[in-house]
């Protein structure tokens, strides 16, 4: 990052719903909305991506120059393991992320890549892969609001053309999922799903921060908590003056949210 050169938009910041893998090389309702937003949003400088599929101990930050694509899930078709997702990285960027977290220490990575819930939607909402991309990874041994407030000090990028995005799923049930064709939502997914996007649509982070207050209908939600923490990354990117919309939304199988959040877009 060129912090010398100023810049006039502050960048928006998302949070994608990305749901099943095939969801990178299906044309759907989901995917066309995110390269709406791809093509709808001044176009980022780099972006900083947390996904739920990055989830470590301790805090680490992607700092290679080319990010290998990584394939991190099994049984599907050969074409999706063919998917390549060329985004150079921005060691830059990693060591800008690195001095805005301190003093949490931030571990540079030369080994991760880009999974597959960062390019799954990418590959939509930036098809060029031109833009570079730098995976900031999820400590698993923290609670929801240390991810919360350390999410508030990556602020200041969205002014330096960095699009903050993350990618997981609000409502994540696998042992549940529906794979009969019927694809009827489960009440209790519906019923999160409505309670996450009511609370932002209202500012209240705090109670989505404290999902786990919501009781039965968040424990079958978020039976684990790595595809709702992203979540909390976006929100706490909202600044007072922030709009935020949903561009996709519905239960897929049906104990998957594809809900996605935008703020400033
Ligand atoms: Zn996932």
């Amino acid at each position: 990052m060129d912090t010398n050169i100023s810049t006039t938009t502050r960048m928006p910041a998302i949070f994608f719903g990305h749901g099943s893998p095939m969801n990178a090389i299906k044309t759907s309702r989901y995917s066309e909305a995110w390269g709406r937003f791809g093509a709808g949003t001044p176009k980022p400088k780099a972006i900083l991506m947390v996904s739920a599929h990055w989830y470590t101990r301790g805090t680490a930050v992607t700092a290679m120059q080319q990010p290998r694509t990584i394939h991190d899930f099994g049984g599907f078709p050969q074409a999706l393991f063919d998917v390549e997702y060329p985004a150079p990285g921005s060691p830059a960027l990693a060591a800008r992320v690195t001095g805005l977290l301190k003093p949490v220490q931030v571990q540079p990575d030369n080994e991760w890549g880009l999974d597959h819930g960062t390019w799954g939607v990418l590959a939509h909402a930036y098809p060029q892969a031109d833009v570079p991309v730098v995976q900031l990874s999820i400590d698993g041994t923290r609670p929801p609001q240390y991810h919360y407030d350390l999410a508030r000090h990556l602020a200041p990028l969205r002014d330096e053309g960095v699009l903050i995005a993350a990618s997981g799923n609000v409502v994540h049930n696998l042992r549940n999922l529906r794979r009969d064709g019927i694809n009827a939502p489960y009440d209790w997914a519906e019923n999160f799903e409505r309670a996450v996007r009511e609370h932002a649509q209202s500012g209240e982070h705090q109670a989505l921060i404290d999902y786990e207050s919501f009781g039965e209908a968040a424990r079958l939600s978020v039976p684990t908590p790595e595809h709702y923490l992203p979540l909390l990354y976006v929100l706490a990117q909202q600044q007072k003056d922030d709009t935020m919309s949903f561009p996709t939304a519905g239960i897929d199988m049906g104990s998957i949210s594809m809900l996605s959040v935008a703020i400033g877009a």
